[in-house]
């Protein structure tokens, strides 16, 4: 038997949470074994990985998201088994409650277990929408603490051949002409009139550069950090503008220069 859902409904209150209530049982029939990768954007942005096992959830909390290059390693934190009726939640936990903020799932299927060690280590291949491949969780007691587990990506089919270095994106540019394209397959926007940045996200850590190949990052360190919330994944790459907003919304280059206090600044993806 796993561990009990009490300490799932010890946390919670049943009356103010939409989460599930925490009935334990297994599912009737034979299925292969489910997993979820629910992003929970609470006081700390994280990753909840959770496999199922023995009629629960058991679930670990992944700061800096599933790592997908083999040979990369995350902390994965152990946290209570959560039910399985759990794998279908997303909403929003009440202010105030445990776990307050947003759930939405990022990934979910089924997995098949590789290996099981004595000390509770897994070996396992899972069969997901984003995540395909074999992973490891490892009971590392980082810091000494026996929460503390590692989730690694292990080479296999499945895995990308390793890049020599990662791969640079430009901006993409406008192409100047006498008329406006028509029909089908044209969209308009305005023309945002700020910095040019490539926001490349890694492992939920945005950095901003330039058209020229100038990191950017610590002159909008705002922008970065808001960026990395906001892209709903850890591991992407947009191409945007960085624009200061005039009184009236309006994206204004003097304004960014100037570098008014209290001026916001807002990156807007292509
Ligand atoms: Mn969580």
């Amino acid at each position: 038997m796993s561990e009990q859902l009490s300490e799932y409904r010890r946390k919670r209150d049943a009356s103010k949470t939409p989460e599930p209530a925490g009935r334990s049982g297994r599912r009737s029939g034979n299925h292969e074994p489910m997993f979820v990768v629910q992003r929970h954007d609470a006081r700390r942005l994280h990753y909840d990985f959770r496999l199922e096992r023995n009629g629960a959830l058991a679930s670990r909390a992944v700061p800096k998201g599933v790592p997908l290059e083999p040979g990369q390693q995350h902390l994965a934190v152990h946290v209570e088994d959560h039910p399985l009726d759990y794998a279908t939640f997303e909403g929003e936990i009440p202010a105030g409650e445990y776990g307050a903020g947003t759930v939405e799932i990022w990934d979910r299927g089924t997995y098949e277990t590789l290996e099981e060690k004595k000390n509770g280590g897994l070996t396992v291949r899972l069969h997901g929408e984003r995540l395909n491949g074999t992973w490891a969780l490892v009971p590392a007691h980082l810091s000494g603490d026996e929460k503390n587990w590692l989730i690694l990506r292990k080479r296999d089919d499945a895995s990308e051949p390793l890049r020599a270095a990662p791969a640079t994106y430009k901006p993409m540019l406008a192409t100047l002409t006498d008329d406006v394209p028509r029909g089908a397959g044209w969209e308009f926007e305005v023309k945002w009139d700020g910095y040019r940045a490539v926001a490349t996200v890694a492992q939920s850590e945005t950095v901003l550069t330039s058209r020229n190949g100038n990191d950017l990052t610590a002159r909008f360190g705002n922008v970065a950090k808001e960026v990395a919330k906001a892209a709903k994944t850890p591991d992407c790459v947009l191409d945007g503008e960085v624009c200061a907003l005039d009184d009236s919304g309006r994206s204004s280059f003097s304004a960014m220069q100037q570098g008014k206090a209290g001026t916001p600044i807002v990156y807007y993806a292509f």
